[in-house]
């Protein structure tokens, strides 16, 4: 594994800052493009890593996929009477769609998606910022994560997108809570900070068949594991999920601030970072880098 990630990491360095850093988020858009680490997490819960794998970074919309997981547990299947399953084709913060379908989110990671997961969060925890975020501390094992404030109010001040999708479902019935209270939360969560080796770990269960190696539970039953992992594959990467299928072949979420985790059910599970992005808001390394990993494995779940 070591060897597999050294020669990946020498492979993709010519790509190093290739592509822009998120600059709509203004906290983001000082962070350093030439930065890339990975990790890769197996399922006995041992890492291994290369490049900056140990330097912290905003998880942004990589943690829908915790906010799900988490709504899932108390939801069970009505939890998709409120959001779709169906890949949007579409810019993750695009609202086109959200009128034409009745506030219904076409999936859970689009923003309008996580935006209506996270108000089910609201309505069930008495703090759903903290709730999600000690749970990821709890499947990475890592109990110092905590979220960048200057990121998460960066984030508040210019939500006039992320507001607009959210009233949009209240006025469709579709949003419990006080719109502003979701989008803190939801914005503390993408706020998170962590490293490609708590990620790696913090998705492991996701390819442990919903099994927790770090907390020593069961996160997630092995059919809702392997739902997740559908969605995963089909709308992890927004508009780019059709290529990333094509070129990757394994089911992958990625975030603005140039995260990407990715799984190969029953194996192990991946965390990519390098801060520039390509049109689709996707870190450039990091899909070089998964494209080049799973070709030298020679795996794809399809
Ligand atoms: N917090 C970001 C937003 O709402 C998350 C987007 C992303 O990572 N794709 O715009």
């Amino acid at each position: 594994m070591q060897s597999l990630l050294d020669d990946i990491y020498r492979e993709v360095l010519p790509l190093m800052g290739q592509g822009k850093v998120a600059d709509y988020i203004p906290a983001l858009a000082c962070v350093p493009p030439d930065q890339f680490g990975i990790a890769i997490c197996d399922n006995n819960g041992r890492t291994c890593s290369v490049g900056d794998a140990a330097t912290p970074f905003s998880i942004q919309s990589i943690s829908k996929v915790f906010n799900l997981v988490l709504a899932m547990n108390h939801y069970g299947e009505g939890l998709w009477q409120r959001v779709g399953c169906e890949p949007s084709g579409l810019p993750f913060n695009s609202l086109v769609q959200l009128e034409y379908e009745n506030g219904i989110p076409r999936n859970p990671f689009i923003n309008a998606g996580a935006l209506a997961i996270s108000d089910m969060n609201q309505s069930r925890f008495a703090s759903p910022h903290l709730a999600i975020r000690d749970f990821i501390r709890r499947v990475s094992g890592n109990p110092d994560i905590s979220a960048n404030h200057e990121v998460a109010d960066s984030e508040y001040e210019h939500r006039a997108r992320n507001a607009a999708s959210a009233y949009l479902m209240k006025a469709f019935n579709n949003f419990e809570n006080e719109v502003e209270d979701v989008l803190y939360s939801y914005f503390y969560n993408c706020a998170l900070e962590m490293t490609c080796v708590d990620l790696a770990k913090a998705s492991n269960f996701l390819a442990n068949r919903g099994y927790c190696e770090f907390s020593d539970e069961r996160i997630l039953s092995s059919a809702q594991t392997s739902q997740v992992n559908a969605l995963l594959a089909t709308s992890g990467m927004y508009n780019e999920a059709g290529s990333f299928a094509f070129q990757v072949g394994l089911p992958g979420k990625s975030g603005v601030g140039g995260g990407i985790i990715a799984v190969v059910p029953g194996r192990f599970s991946i965390c990519v970072f390098s801060p520039a992005l390509n049109t689709m808001g996707n870190s450039t390394q990091g899909v070089a880098a998964l494209t080049s990993l799973t070709r030298r494995i020679n795996w794809s779940v399809y």
